[in-house]
């Protein structure tokens, strides 16, 4: 295979097709840092948004460091996978406490090495961030490997090790680094990302157009569309959970904040109970039902609306009013139950 021939096609490819966003244009580490933590579980559209007023209100690391957790979680609401958000604070923090170098844009500052291993000491960082880091910011020979680029390797090589077996991270580390082009590894990263983002997608990649078709095994023993191989999913974990909102007539209300090592940890939500299976329906409260899924766990909601005369003491709960709700950071499951009862006009009258 020859390498710096894929390097050269797969450059013209981007420079002629790649989209253009906001922290491609940097080379600011802080930004390019949030903006691969936004994009890990998030599509572009979406986290572009996030990214823009994320970095209007925390623009440096300075600034994420010495805010509140509770205000950088509203920042992040409504994105999902919360600990990321409270990953990179925790990360902000520690690197302006311990006054870490590893932000620092003096390209003289470390070691190519010890920059990379500074950025994966810290909360939330792994392989691929640390390498997306180095790589975009400061043009270091480390490879960025997201989904994207799995999958553009697995085919390229024809490959069938599953790539998220112990087995598999290891070899496709492996072709990752000899692929590598180590004279521009910041373009080239960019430029296989997007190349298996928009070209060599998930489904039907069209292949008759593509720039490396001559070099891709995969192409030539007809096995595309069966690759990347994946590992067998582990089942999903299921959970009942149910939440009573208690509401007065002046639309008071009241919520706790999560503190346990579980999922939405510091999130807001109503009172809650969690079962074996859903608490029955009555037919004289209004209920809710929802299926959420996250990651590992698929969540039986049932929602209750409690009209009441007075809010019954609940410890830990607080006391708010049912419309400064979006004061709070709140999961996404808590969103959709409040948006679902703003609909409903014989509550929010
Ligand atoms: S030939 Fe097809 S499978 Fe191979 S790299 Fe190109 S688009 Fe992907």
């Amino acid at each position: 295979m020859n390498h710096s021939l894929i390097h050269t096609k797969l450059s013209l490819w981007y420079e002629q097709n790649h989209r253009i966003l906001p922290w491609r244009e940097t080379n600011d580490p802080y930004c390019i840092w949030v903006s691969e933590v936004i994009l890990q579980q998030t599509r572009v559209n979406q986290g572009l948004e996030y990214y823009l007023r994320f970095i209007t209100r925390f623009p440096d690391i300075e600034s994420l460091a010495g805010a509140e957790e509770a205000e950088v979680l509203r920042y992040w609401q409504g994105l999902g996978y919360y600990s990321r958000a409270r990953n990179m604070h925790q990360a902000a923090k520690r690197v302006i406490e311990n006054g870490m170098q590893v932000f620092s844009p003096d390209p003289h500052a470390l070691s190519a090495e010890e920059r990379y291993q500074g950025f994966l000491s810290l909360p939330g960082i792994g392989e691929y961030t640390a390498g997306a880091i180095a790589s975009f910011a400061f043009d270091l020979p480390y490879p960025a490997m997201d989904g994207n680029v799995y999958r553009v390797l697995s085919r390229l090589y024809d490959c069938e090790i599953p790539f998220d077996s112990t087995e598999g991270k290891k070899h496709f580390r492996q072709l990752a680094y000899d692929l590598l082009d180590r004279k521009h590894p910041g373009k080239y990263n960019s430029a296989i990302m997007e190349f298996g983002a928009l070209h060599c997608v998930p489904k039907s990649p069209d292949c008759e157009s593509c720039p490396i078709q001559n070099s891709c095994l995969g192409y030539a023993h007809h096995t595309v569309e069966w690759l990347p191989v994946r590992k067998t999913r582990t089942a999903l974990r299921d959970r009942y959970l149910n939440y009573t909102i208690y509401l007065t007539n002046d639309l008071q209300t009241l919520i706790y904040r999560r503190t346990e090592n579980d999922i939405w940890k510091h999130l807001y939500e109503f009172p809650l109970e969690e079962s074996n299976q859903l608490l029955p329906a009555d037919k004289n409260v209004i209920s809710i039902d929802f299926t959420h899924i996250l990651s590992h766990q698929r969540l039986h909601v049932r929602f209750f609306i409690k009209k009441v005369s007075e809010l019954p003491l609940i410890p830990n709960c607080i006391i708010v009013s049912f419309a400064s709700l979006d004061d709070y950071a709140l999961s996404r499951l808590t969103l959709r139950a409040i948006e679902s009862i703003r609909r409903i006009d014989s509550i929010s009258e």
